[in-house]
């Protein structure tokens, strides 16, 4: 497998920054993880735009044109051989003498692009039967709106997950609403077929598959509320799902343990997953 490191492509293997990177010792960086399907990059653009969001609200340069980035990542998915996978982007401050404050302006982000190939027999079962998902404190820190690095409590979030046999861990915020997952936005469908989503104004990142799937509500004339939800609603709603690059539109089947619905992915889920991609844009 191919990386890009800083100006090289490399073996994965070999694949080093230095100890001294910002990204490694503050975990002062952005990234982006998007789908690929066909070889191609999914809502790329999208992405784009959101990760120069990003790197501005923490006053990191952009490394490069867009356009160049465009052509590195298709190439570390092209030396990857990757039809059906992901390919991830990190952009941190760069390499300095360690201190906090920024560094000098001459220190330079460094750029890591990796790819790797999923197995997409095995997410489509994954889809069939729905993931389950816990619910947990809201513990991150106010600004998840930017794609930061720092992903410690998401760890910590998704590990306990596991523990309890379930995929994704919701966030729960002081009042009491959902705020999105661990790596996804969380949805649930109301009992009369209403989608209900969080709207991105507050406590969450703005997803692109969120953003995307908003527009295929629109055109499928699936009725959509942006409000927050709590997990007791959730329990009582029809269907609930996630969405996220890697994952698109992925049933929710499970709550703390209590089945939604008849405990198998909801009908509206289904199609939406199923629609999806005639809405997407492929670069
Ligand atoms: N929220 C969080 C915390 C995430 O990590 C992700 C996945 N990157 C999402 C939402 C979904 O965003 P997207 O649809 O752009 O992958």
């Amino acid at each position: 497998r191919t990386a890009y490191v800083n100006g090289r492509y490399c073996d994965l293997r070999d694949a080093c920054v230095n100890v001294e990177d910002r990204g490694y010792q503050f975990a002062d960086g952005v990234y982006e993880v998007c789908e690929v399907r066909g070889a191609r990059l999914v809502d790329f653009p999208r992405h784009m735009v959101r990760l120069q969001r990003s790197l501005r609200e923490l006053q990191i340069d952009e490394p490069m044109p867009i356009t160049a980035l465009a052509i590195i990542m298709r190439e570390v998915v092209r030396r990857n051989r990757v039809t059906y996978g992901i390919v991830y982007l990190q952009v941190t401050r760069g390499v300095a003498r360690r201190d906090h404050a920024f560094p000098p302006s001459s220190v330079k982000p460094s750029v890591v692009v990796t790819a790797r190939a999923l197995d997409y027999e095995k997410k489509q079962q994954t889809a069939a039967t729905g993931i389950k998902v816990i619910t947990l404190a809201e513990n991150r820190w106010p600004r998840v709106d930017i794609k930061s690095v720092s992903l410690l409590p998401n760890v910590l979030a998704k590990q306990e997950a596991r523990e309890k046999g379930a995929y994704e861990a919701w966030y729960v915020d002081s009042d009491g609403f959902v705020t999105e997952g661990a790596s996804s936005n969380a949805w649930i469908v109301t009992k009369d077929g209403r989608a209900v989503t969080r709207s991105v104004d507050r406590g969450i990142l703005a997803g692109i598959t969120r953003a995307v799937l908003v527009e295929v509500m629109g055109a499928l004339q699936i009725r959509l509320e942006e409000r927050p939800f709590t997990p007791a609603e959730a329990r009582e709603a029809a269907e609930a799902f996630v969405t996220s690059a890697s994952q698109i539109v992925m049933p929710v089947v499970a709550i703390d343990g209590r089945v939604v619905g008849n405990g198998q992915p909801g009908g509206i889920t289904r199609q939406l997953r199923e629609e999806f991609h005639r809405f997407s844009a492929f670069s």
